[in-house]
Formats: C-alpha cells, structure tokens, sequence
C-alpha cells in the first residue's frame, strides 16, 4: 500500500538529495543506490524501515477492524 510513495535519500556525502519509492527500497534487506550527485555508493539498511511499515499497514487494519466493529 506505501510501495508508490516517494522518499527522499539525503546524500551522506553530499547531501543531495536522491528520490526512491518505497516499493523499491524494501523489496531486499539491504538497498543500494549511487548518489548522482558525488558518485558515492550509498548503502541502506531497509530491515526497520520494511518492520515499519508492516507495523503500520497492521494499524491501519486493526483501525479498519474497529471502525467497521462501531456500526455492527
Ligand atoms: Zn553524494
């Protein structure tokens, strides 16, 4: 449900920053991306942010749950 939107990578280096979607940051465990900017191989641990975002589409279901629970 997140995997379209969009987020921004600050360059560590540089400071550039480099546009990712979610989608593409969490398929694998670990993502990499080279900084247009400086060239700099950037290396991104995506375990948290991919827990993250389970813990929240799990949220937003128990909400879904408890709202629909409201007007049974
Ligand atoms: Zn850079």
């Amino acid at each position: 449900m997140f995997e379209n939107e969009g987020v921004e990578i600050p360059c560590p280096k540089c400071g550039q920053k480099i546009a990712q979607r979610l989608g593409d940051l969490t398929r694998q465990d670990d993502h990499q991306l080279d900084c247009p900017g400086c060239g700099a191989a950037i290396r991104l641990d995506t375990k948290e942010l991919r827990k993250g975002i389970e813990a929240t589409e799990q949220t937003l279901d128990d909400l879904k749950r408890r709202f629909q629970d409201l007007f049974r």
